[in-house]
């Protein structure tokens, strides 16, 4: 009998492992850390359970005041075992947190205040992570968020140094020089504050369905530190005048993302539908 020799083509091309990459909000996560970086700001983090101090009293949203309907909040049910809980919280330093009813955050600006209580200025600070609304879904909204926050505080500086940072991350974010403006808004933690819309990035600012033909984008909430949310993080700014003043921002990455990839519906990051997310 013909003895059959085992036959192995080592020429036949090998099978390719599928490699995954990385979520579009990962990358425009980074990319926004990066520019920020360049300007010497640092990533700050904080945590996503909150207490109703960090959340809204301390930003200057006072209880019962219409300003806090801004956020739909997910409130935390207490803890079966209040006794252990209790105890931890003798050893709090911060006695205004005692006895907090906790939520889900709401946005990242809580992070301000934790960061002003353990360092003094000058400041120069950004804070990406997690949000969340309680909240109906739909082509723009979604329950859970990602937000940038920024917050500088120097000697002397003033809305123009935050139109100087803005106008940086936009050129460097969208690759060339992007139109922004800065329209009054109110916001409990900032005074005077601002709402940044930047050029319709569809129709370049000719009016398109987006931009509901005004030919502009809302991109961020900005504005100088109010006084207040300097006094609560427990930061001593005298002189008023000739001393220390800041601003801050808050983007949100979704948002981003949206605009750069052009992308209609906010419920596809969260999807896990691999037709989108394998183009980018
Ligand atoms: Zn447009």
């Amino acid at each position: 009998m013909e003895k059959i020799e085992e036959f192995f083509d080592i020429t036949v091309p090998g099978k390719k492992p599928i490699i995954g990459n990385l979520h579009p909000l990962t990358l425009i996560k980074r990319k926004v850390v990066e520019i920020f970086q360049a300007m010497g700001f640092s990533v700050i983090e904080g945590p996503e359970i909150e207490t109703e101090w960090y959340n809204f009293d301390a930003l200057n949203i006072p209880k019962d005041h219409p300003a806090r309907d801004m956020w739909d909040t997910l409130w935390l049910k207490k803890p079966e075992n209040q006794k252990s809980l209790s105890r931890k919280r003798k050893f709090s330093r911060n006695l205004k947190i005692k006895n907090q009813k906790l939520l889900l955050r709401t946005h990242t600006s809580p992070v301000q205040i934790r960061f002003m209580e353990k360092n003094q200025p000058p400041l120069r600070i950004i804070v990406p992570g997690s949000v969340f609304r309680h909240e109906a879904t739909d082509t723009r909204h979604e329950f859970q968020l990602y937000q940038i926050e920024g917050l500088m505080v120097d000697k002397e500086i003033s809305v123009a140094h935050l139109k100087a940072i803005l106008a940086e991350f936009f050129k460097k974010f969208f690759g060339r020089n992007t139109n922004f403006r800065l329209d009054p808004d109110f916001f409990p933690f900032t005074e005077p504050s601002f709402n940044v819309s930047v050029t319709c990035i569809i129709c370049e600012g000719k009016g398109c369905a987006l931009c509901k033909k005004t030919g502009w984008l809302e991109m961020a909430g900005a504005g100088m530190v109010h006084p207040n949310v300097f006094k609560n993080s427990g930061l001593n700014l005298n002189p008023p005048a000739g001393g220390w003043r800041g601003w801050a921002f808050g983007f949100g990455l979704e948002r981003l993302a949206m605009m750069k990839y052009k992308i209609d519906d906010i419920r596809l990051f969260r999807s896990g539908d691999l037709r989108f997310l394998n183009q980018f």
